[in-house]
């Protein structure tokens, strides 16, 4: 197993080993086929084995596989990024993980400070700063989130909690000139989807900027997967501001390993080799990734949005239903197309923060996600994942979906 929720650790039971994926449908090794709802944990938005990303792919390898030197298809995928969101220049990595521990130095090297403020249950790949839980009070620097991070690399490190301006609003006054950046996932769907409250993405923005600190928008889940122009279409396009650094992957790799991060020309210009901040990659930009991330992203036009809205609709509403029924508390989330079902009652019916988001019933999941999967549909073994879909959930897919919600409602109600 080599990355851990695939392991099943949070349900139980024996993890399905994939032999292939076609559309929005996976076989395993045994040859059972389920709905897909996972794709790939976000980047399979056009479904799985898109017969185009296929062929620009096949093509892309008969031409070799890594040259270690600049290409067309780098340029012409950062070009179709920044014609989507906020960045004036972008960098190729090859992991989110990558993409977010880069943004950070960048910041710390561009603004001359070391502290950086995150959220609880954000996730940003796993760059040792960035796995640090609260420490014992609020505006105090973070313990390691896992053995084998240092003290040393959290203890410059704040985490607060998500959708709380009066605990960003502190931080900022204590700690003002010694914060090089605040980053947070634009929409935090690493502990379900939990969506900024109207204006906090701005007003995370505006603190950074009245205090010379970098605002850093971790898109890796949400970038062209909320919307067209990911989470910031929502709110930033439609308020008038933007990140001063953006980290994207999953869906602009097409299912390869490639990830970026991009923003303000002033900032990406202190990168290596323009400026002093060394960052560096054998295969960042690698040509096949680029190239299939490329393809994905022209082929993710307006439809092909609508469609997901509606289908994430109509799951949303008929998962709701039965879970109701079935007499399970429930509160489901969503922004844009991404959305998520915790098996909780919230907090005034909602999920604001990751102490919310923490009173889940995983046991009530765990059973869930068995019923579902024995009826054919592949959730995410986790209770504190979004479901994700793809431009492939037709009428059949969806249907198999909603035939198995009832009876899976009622096994999380015995749980
Ligand atoms: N940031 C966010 C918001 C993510 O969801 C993830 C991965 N789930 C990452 C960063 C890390 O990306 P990767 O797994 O490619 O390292």
């Amino acid at each position: 197993m080599n990355s851990p929720v695939r392991a099943f650790n949070a349900v139980g039971g024996t993890p399905r080993f994939i032999r292939s994926a076609s559309g929005a449908w996976l076989t395993d090794v045994d040859g059972n086929e389920y709905v897909d709802l996972i794709c790939s944990w976000g980047p399979m938005l056009l479904g799985h084995a898109h017969p185009e990303v296929q062929a620009r792919v096949a093509e892309a390898i008969a031409r070799g596989t890594s040259y270690g030197a600049p290409t067309e298809p780098e340029v012409e995928l950062a070009e179709e990024i920044a014609a989507r969101a906020p960045v004036e220049r972008v960098r190729f990595v090859s992991s989110g993980t990558e993409a977010t521990m880069s943004a950070i130095r960048l910041a710390r090297g561009f603004t001359g400070r070391d502290v950086v403020v995150k959220f609880a249950g954000c996730y940003h790949g796993h760059v040792d700063a960035l796995l640090a839980s609260a420490g014992s009070g609020l505006a105090t620097f973070a313990v390691p989130g896992t053995p084998g991070v240092p003290a040393s690399s959290t203890e410059l490190t704040l985490v607060l909690p998500y959708n709380d301006r009066a605990a960003v609003e502190r931080v900022f006054a204590e700690y003002a000139d010694r914060i090089a950046c605040l980053i947070t996932e634009a929409a935090p769907g690493n502990m379900g989807v939990v969506p900024p409250e109207a204006g906090f993405n701005r007003f995370l923005a505006e603190t950074c900027a009245r205090h010379g600190a970098l605002f850093v928008s971790d898109e890796v889940m949400t970038g062209f997967r909320a919307s067209r122009q990911g989470q910031w279409g929502l709110d930033g396009a439609v308020e008038g501001w933007r990140p001063d650094l953006m980290t994207f992957g999953k869906v602009m790799g097409g299912g390869f390993p490639a990830a970026a991060f991009g923003g303000r020309a002033d900032v990406m210009s202190r990168l290596a080799p323009e400026g002093p901040v060394y960052q560096a990659g054998t295969l960042s930009g690698n040509p096949i990734a680029t190239t299939a991330g490329l393809a994905t992203l022209r082929l993710a036009t307006d439809e092909v949005y609508a469609h997901l809205d509606r289908a994430a609709d109509t799951i949303k509403v008929a998962a709701s239903d039965a879970l109701t029924r079935a007499g399970v508390a429930h509160v489901v989330q969503s922004t844009g197309t991404m959305f998520s079902i915790f098996f909780t009652p919230g907090v005034d019916g909602r999920v604001r923060d990751f102490d919310d988001a923490s009173t889940t019933d995983s046991a009530a999941y765990a059973a869930f996600f068995h019923a579902m999967l024995d009826a054919g549909v592949y959730l995410p073994p986790s209770a504190y994942e979004a479901w994700f879909l793809s431009a492939a959930h037709d009428d059949r897919a969806v249907s198999t979906v909603l035939d198995a919600l009832p009876g899976a409602a009622r096994a999380a109600a015995a749980a």
